[in-house]
């Protein structure tokens, strides 16, 4: 099926990789994508323009079932360049392994996608069912563009989802939630001789908090597959000058959520600390700013099965090519020689968060997509290998997956 030679392959990924789409700027990539469907026949279409951000949507096949295939356009900024080996946004190789921004996490999916259903198309696939492309805008902050994308129903009738964040040759098949959460509490400022005059403000934040990491950490509420509820003050700011009594202060807090402890549980017991504080003459309000459920999937989910199965003869036992999602690279190694794969609870969230809300538990759905766990940090990389392995490993989960349902 190799429409593309290996160097078509490579310039796809390093246009996508030159486009600076940190956290927006996301059309410069799809009008780019819709140029080159559209010289194969495939008309995509952008959606939810707003500027310089659009999400797009991408079909082969008609009909049902339908096969969803999503990933998203942005990026993470680049961070220090100092500490880059080389141009963050011009895609660099050597020995094999490819450097730049957005390579693992995730422009080689999307690219992988988009060459995957051309191909697949010029070869008259599928034959039964439709595959569908979503890619957002706007992932890696607030997930903007996902929550629009089910907002429009597009995926109301998708009967799987392949979400092409990195994970090496790992199936992740659930994730946890995401709670972001800022307290601020308001006090009255006076001298600090005198603190009778005023309201200090740290006070009441500060034993809340306290408080709040005793209830949270000791709870026994976990689900066996997913681990506990993970709460952490991740911000704390508050007073001005070292001899005034603070007027002001706030925190931020990220919790992550699983099924049994919800993100609606976690409201109510935040909102019942924040009035017992109040009640004692404390001003502590909370927002959320961000408030993604856990995606509770069973590993029993056929794409898992498919996935899994399809995934095993592309293991190869060597190091520059390897997932490194385990840290201890010689447990991994020992892996791979066995042609073993690891399924997991994703441990970050993705816009699966928005696309398979309020779908059934064993509603097939996976994260699988070329990359490790060099994502977000200087020199992301990727196995060049791995970035065509999963051009031909989306064609077969594809065809595969529509032919079984
Ligand atoms: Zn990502």
């Amino acid at each position: 099926m190799a429409v593309f030679d290996e160097s078509m392959k490579m310039d796809v990924l390093k246009d996508l990789i030159s486009f600076k789409t940190v956290n927006g700027h996301e059309k410069v990539a799809a009008d780019y994508l819709v140029d080159l469907f559209d010289r194969y026949g495939i008309s995509a279409k952008l959606l939810n323009v707003a500027g310089d951000r659009c999400n797009l949507v991408a079909e082969i096949g008609s009909g049902a079932p339908i096969l969803g295939f999503t990933g998203h356009l942005d990026v993470v900024d680049a961070g220090d360049l100092g500490l880059w080996k080389s141009d963050p946004f011009s895609l660099t190789e050597s020995d094999g392994v490819l450097y730049g921004r957005g390579v693992a996490d995730m422009k080689a999916g999307v690219a992988a996608f988009v060459i995957a259903m051309i191909e697949l198309k010029e070869a008259g696939l599928p034959q039964v069912g439709t595959v569908r492309l979503l890619l957002t805008f706007g992932e890696e902050i607030g997930e903007e563009g996902s929550a629009a994308v089910a907002a429009d129903g597009l995926m109301d009738d998708v009967d799987g989802l392949v979400v092409g964040e990195p994970t090496g040759f790992n199936i992740a098949y659930s994730q946890k939630g995401s709670m972001d959460i800022k307290f601020s509490s308001k006090g009255k400022a006076a001298h600090s001789s005198m603190p009778q005059l005023g309201f200090n403000a740290i006070d009441p934040l500060m034993n809340l908090l306290t408080e709040a990491n005793g209830v949270f950490r000791s709870h026994e509420k976990a689900m066996d597959s997913m681990g506990p509820l993970i709460f952490n003050v991740t911000t704390i700011n508050g007073g001005t000058q070292v001899n005034s009594i603070p007027d002001d202060a706030e925190a931020e807090v990220n919790v992550r959520t699983v099924p049994e402890f919800d993100n609606e549980q976690i409201k109510d017991l935040l909102s019942e600390l924040v009035e017992k504080y109040n009640q004692q003459g404390a001003h502590i309000s909370f927002e959320m700013f961000m408030d993604e459920g856990p995606v509770a999937s069973t590993k029993d989910n056929q794409l898992v099965e498919l996935a899994q199965e399809l995934m095993k003869p592309y293991i190869k036992g060597d190091v520059a090519y390897l997932n490194d999602l385990f840290k201890d690279i010689q447990k991994t190694l020992q892996m791979a020689k066995k042609g073993d794969l690891l399924i997991v609870v994703s441990p970050g969230i993705t816009d699966a968060s928005n696309l398979v809300k309020n779908k059934r538990a064993d509603y097939p759905f996976i994260v699988a997509g070329p990359g490790n766990l060099s994502q977000h940090a200087p020199n992301e990389y990727l196995a060049k290998q791995m970035y065509f392995d999963f051009i031909d490993l989306y064609q077969k989960l594809a065809v595969q997956f529509l032919e079984k349902n």
